[in-house]
């Protein structure tokens, strides 16, 4: 149940085969607009490594992806005026994951303003 597929969604946009609206990039990871966003601004980021989530992620990649993830955080702030960031992270269909390559969400936030389902 724990290997990697290498034809999911994410696999498919770290290879160009499909597109994203891209961010960000750097050697180890990439960050891309969520197609389905909670709020205004969600952004995706991921390592290139192929890990299905972090449950099998090699420590050693793990530095970078929390670096991406805090730069992503300030900049989307800034970018949509937000008053705060909602940052999720799931493993495994139980805990809401569906697609299978490790990937944090980055959702600036809105006083007032709920996440969509
Ligand atoms: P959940 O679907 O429950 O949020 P995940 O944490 O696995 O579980 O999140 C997958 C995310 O990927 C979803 O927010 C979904 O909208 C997003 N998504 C699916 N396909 C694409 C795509 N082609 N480009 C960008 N985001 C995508």
């Amino acid at each position: 149940m724990s290997t990697y597929d290498t034809n999911n969604i994410f696999a498919k946009i770290l290879r160009g085969e499909i597109p994203s609206h891209k961010v960000y990039e750097d050697d180890a990871t990439v960050a891309f607009m969520d197609v389905m966003p909670q709020a205004e601004g969600h952004v995706l980021v991921l390592p290139k490594t192929p890990s299905r989530n972090i449950l099998d992620a090699d420590a050693a990649t793990l530095p970078s992806l929390i670096g991406t993830v805090q730069k992503i955080a300030i900049a989307a702030k800034e970018a949509f005026d937000a008053d705060g960031v909602t940052i999720m992270q799931f493993n495994e269909a139980p805990a809401g994951q569906s697609v299978y390559h490790l990937h944090f969400h980055v959702i600036p936030r809105r006083e007032g303003i709920p996440l969509k389902p």
